[in-house]
């Protein structure tokens, strides 16, 4: 079979970076058969020396930052500023795996009755060979979130950066083998879909994607014959509430910066916002003054706030949904269109008048853009905000802690904010309901789920 071409492309330039070449079958299976013989040697080192390696990742992160931030911004668009940030992000998780893996799978007592000569205990096994397949947007982050506790918990790792976020997938895996995990347990999968689907049929032990629905979908069903473990963190369509005893400027920035923060590429970006009637117009001014002073411009610029699309592909999407939402009343308050210049570019673009007929209102967008509508009471905000396939999270603003509380107890979203929106903490865990996925990451329980528990019955003689 030929070998795929995978040229790297900078999406602010439309230049080819470098030209690589994608693992087909044959090298997917001859990775996989590795990293299975280096697996039980893993699992049985103490997990002590399995943090420290994770410990001399975090200080090769540290050293190589601004190469690290480069590489990120070359390849994905992300503004300088922000891929900075999210090596920062990235060393607040691992200082999280650092401090909690050896309390949290570590061998527990559950019972212990003398008189009956009986012990029971629960040990945390790994699961063996786990493939981890990534997605770009935030690839330190979503990729962090299952390799770190996957090897501190004993697994080898067959990781398939996403092919728009693969010199990043590169850097980590040199950054891990120089940090003390053995070549064939930390194993990179280069490629696209066609590397991914051929990593599902290999006779891995589990399978932790981080992507689209659709693509998720694909893969729940490639897993679901082998019964294996499958996680699945999908995709958003992110909604706020804004209540009417807001200080509306304050609300206003927040929810800017939520909505368009890495170009409006996260999969927790603010996508939709509901404003009660009394101060829809105050805020919607207020939104529009905000974005307006974003800087548009070369990634690689201090000053850049948004960037570049990763994906050429994703200019249609917002197109359709601008052309879409017109047409069915919608009023274009700003951008609206992709701007004119090599690479992937599209205006920071802010949508009233629009409703849920309109495909900005329901689906995904991944981008710049962002529709505003007015509603009558929390009610009706409420019944908006769950009317979706999605629901990774969700957010209010209001003064009254009791009156967000009552709103977020009804939203069905694995993570919900007051006062606060496109929010990760490493302490808590990450999920979706619905389309948004099955499973989680972070949190302890984000440790655990890369084990699985075996049940001792002990009793002495
Ligand atoms: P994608 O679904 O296009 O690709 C994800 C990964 O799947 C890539 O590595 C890709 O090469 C691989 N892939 C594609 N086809 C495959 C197949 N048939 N078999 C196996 N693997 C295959 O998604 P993307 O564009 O990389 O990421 C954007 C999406 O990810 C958005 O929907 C976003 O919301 C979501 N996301 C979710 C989270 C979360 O935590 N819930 C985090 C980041 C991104």
């Amino acid at each position: 079979m030929p070998a795929t071409p995978l040229p790297i492309v900078n999406p602010a330039t439309g230049a080819v970076v470098v030209r690589l070449v994608a693992d087909g079958p044959r090298e997917v299976a001859l990775h996989y058969l590795a990293a299975r013989r280096a697996q039980p040697a893993w699992g049985a080192t103490p997990i002590r020396k399995r943090i420290a390696t994770i410990e001399k990742f975090r200080e090769q992160v540290i050293a190589r930052g601004d190469t690290l931030a480069q590489t990120l911004t070359q390849e994905v668009g992300k503004p300088i500023r922000q891929s900075r940030n999210e090596l920062k992000g990235l060393v607040a998780r691992l200082d999280f795996f650092i401090a909690e893996s050896a309390r949290t799978l570590r061998e527990e007592r559950v019972f212990s009755d003398p008189a009956q000569k009986l012990d029971e205990r629960i040990t945390h096994e790994p699961l063996g060979v786990i493939a981890n397949i990534s997605a770009w947007n935030y690839p330190y982050f979503v990729g962090s979130n299952v390799f770190v506790p996957a090897l501190v918990a004993g697994n080898a790792v067959l990781y398939k950066p996403s092919e728009y976020a693969t010199l990043t997938g590169r850097h980590i895996a040199d950054m891990l083998h120089a940090a003390g995990v053995p070549e064939d347990v930390f194993v990179p999968v280069i490629g696209g879909g066609a590397s991914g689907a051929a990593l599902l049929s290999q006779p891995i032990d589990g399978v932790f994607f981080t992507g689209s629905y659709a693509t998720g979908a694909k893969v729940a069903a490639a897993a679901g014959k082998r019964m294996i473990k499958v996680q699945l963190e999908l995709g958003g369509k992110d909604p706020v509430y804004v209540c009417d005893d807001v200080d509306v400027r304050n609300a206003a920035a927040g929810l800017a910066d939520g909505a368009f923060y890495n170009t409006g590429q996260s999969c927790c970006s603010v996508e939709r916002i509901y404003v009660h009637e009394a101060i829809h117009d105050a805020f919607v001014d207020a939104f529009v003054a905000e974005v307006k002073q974003y800087r548009v411009g070369d990634p690689m610029d201090e000053a850049t706030y948004i960037g570049p699309l990763a994906r050429a592909a994703q200019l249609d999407v917002l197109r359709a949904q601008v052309a879409d939402a017109k047409r069915k009343g919608a009023k274009v308050l700003l951008g609206g269109a992709a701007i004119k210049r090599k690479g992937n570019w599209f205006a920071p673009t802010v949508l009233c008048d629009v409703d849920h007929s309109m495909s900005v209102m329901r689906d995904e967008s991944f981008g710049p853009i962002i529709g505003i509508q007015s509603v009558a009471d929390d009610n009706a905000a409420i019944a908006q905000m769950n009317d979706t396939d999605y629901g990774l999270t969700a957010a209010v603003y209001t003064r009254e802690s009791s009156r967000a509380r009552r709103i977020l107890a009804r939203l069905q979203a694995g993570s919900v904010y007051w006062n606060c929106c496109d929010r990760v903490s490493p302490r808590l865990p990450w999920s979706g309901v619905k389309h948004s996925g099955i499973g989680l990451t972070l949190g302890t329980m984000g440790i655990e789920t890369f084990t699985r528990p075996k049940a001792w019955h002990l009793r002495s003689a």
